[in-house]
């Protein structure tokens, strides 16, 4: 099955979506990674949805990453009547730890509020759309106005992006969570609201530590993240623009620019981007997107975007694969009108000089150079195809690898489509198998050109060395 988009396509897996036809149909449009909330569910329903979504993959061929969204410091209302609380303009609330079971009080998870809050600091509600404002503190209470008005629901969020809060970077149940999804082998986790790259210090020993390595994503999503951009790209693989919560701990409007300069400081350091929240959030309710939405999901693929992500329009909406199938359609025209021209002069060269960076620079400098239909890369790791990717070759990239992870793994590398194949030994059976995959793909036909990158010693990670330009 041939890509519909180079760009990667992430659906996060919801009550509207985690059923065997959503799921089938979802994967049909384009869906490449399943994204699970770990704000949401309990890990039995998670390691449903995982066996659910591999049984499916397995049974149409093609390969599903899986992207764990750990919550992080995320601070949250608790449990609220079901038709929830509204909140008045102009009238007082109170907010309260959960653990204090204090009567009319809204509860929220974070036993040190009262401690931590200054009066006159704003709290938001629900992604921004609710805004209080501190006006005094009585013992466990917080006493605040309401400024924004709306109706408020169990397990909204709440930021403080005015409050200095002594929350831990990675919670206990952010440990618990890890530790689950290390066991069922997921191929990438993110981290929510991340500040700084000791933020990230914990997670990344987990991860070193561990067997299985999923790649890491931080999720930028507060204003110290964006000021800490350069030392968080030098410890993860990506970044996500989480622009729900960035929306809500910045100015709205600084929103476009953040998300250009993000996607541009990532891609000069090598790294992953996604680019998630509210991309075509009109269709939770509808089958259309509005025109701002079709314009939104382009600019994110001019501006270089590795993936796009679908939130809420595939895990509560009411049209989960009209969404994918309107991303994708939207992200292949703007691939297609902005070929990306391959920065050969990159600075991901400033502090390395990796053999598999010059090899994959090589191979799309060469592709170009001769016209070829695709570099076809045969990877032990996953290294070389990332490499090559981060040079977004105008051609084909297929990945011949014999380690099931890797092949998931190419789910969130951007033009990347993987094949499963033997060990191989040498260059020849290297060439021989990359012929018949790239074929078999429906990526090139007879009398095609093709380059094939591999390594020496055959199979050992960190080698790639070689390449040879083909015709078939
Ligand atoms: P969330 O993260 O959906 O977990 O909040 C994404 C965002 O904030 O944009
Ligand atoms: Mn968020």
């Amino acid at each position: 099955m041939k890509a519909i988009t180079k760009t990667k396509l992430i659906c996060t897996i919801g009550p509207a979506s985690n059923s065997e036809t959503t799921i089938r149909k979802m994967i049909e449009n384009g869906m490449n990674v399943a994204r699970l909330n770990f704000s949401h569910g309990t890990h039995e329903s998670h390691r449903e949805t995982i066996r659910l979504v591999r049984k499916i993959a397995k049974e149409m061929g093609v390969k599903i990453g899986f992207l764990q969204d750990l919550c992080g410091p995320k601070i949250r209302l608790g449990k609220l009547p079901e038709e929830g609380v509204r909140l008045i303009v102009g009238d007082y609330v109170a907010l309260a730890s959960s653990d204090e079971k204090c009567e009319n009080a809204l509860p929220v998870d974070y036993p040190k509020l009262h401690d931590e809050v200054q009066v006159g600091e704003r709290i938001l509600l629900a992604d921004g759309m609710m805004e209080l404002r501190v006006t005094g503190i009585d013992g466990v209470k917080v006493i605040c106005e309401v400024i924004t008005g709306g109706v408020v629901y169990t397990k909204k969020g709440v930021n403080m992006p005015q409050s200095d809060l002594h929350v831990p970077a990675f919670s206990e149940k952010d440990r618990e969570d890890l530790k689950m999804g290390l066991e069922e082998k997921l191929d990438f986790v993110a981290l929510s609201f991340v500040r700084s790259a000791k933020d990230l210090e914990e997670i990344k020993s987990i991860i070193d530590n561990s067997e299985h390595k999923p790649l890491l994503i931080a999720k930028i999503e507060k204003p110290q993240a964006v000021t800490n951009l350069e030392e968080i790209l030098d410890v993860v693989n990506g970044v996500m623009v989480a622009r729900g919560d960035l929306g809500v701990e910045m100015p709205l409007e600084e929103i476009p620019h953040v998300q250009k300069h993000i996607i541009a400081q990532a891609k000069k350091a090598g790294r992953i981007t996604i680019t998630a929240t509210q991309m075509l959030a009109s269709m939770v309710k509808a089958q259309r997107p509005t025109r701002g939405e079709t314009t939104d999901v382009a600019n994110a693929v001019i501006d270089g975007t590795d993936a796009l992500m679908l939130s809420d329009e595939t895990a509560n909406g009411d049209y989960p694969d009209v969404a994918v199938a309107t991303l994708a359609r939207i992200a292949r025209a703007a691939e297609q009108h902005n070929k990306h021209t391959p920065d050969f002069d990159s600075s991901l060269f400033r502090n390395t000089h990796s053999f598999t960076l010059a090899i994959g620079r090589a191979a799309c400098w060469l592709a170009k150079d001769v016209g070829a239909k695709a570099i076809v890369s045969y990877s032990a790791t996953g290294l070389a195809p990332y490499c090559i990717s981060r040079f977004r070759p105008e051609c084909e990239l297929l990945v011949l690898t014999f380690e099931e992870r890797v092949c998931s793994m190419m789910s969130l590398i951007w033009g990347a489509q993987a094949v499963y194949s033997e060990v191989m030994t040498d260059m020849d059976s290297v060439v021989e198998t990359a012929k018949i995959k790239a074929i078999e793909s429906g990526l090139v036909e007879q009398g095609d050109t093709i380059i094939v990158t591999a390594g020496m010693p055959f199979g050992k990670t960190g080698t790639t060395s070689l390449l040879r330009l083909v015709q078939i």
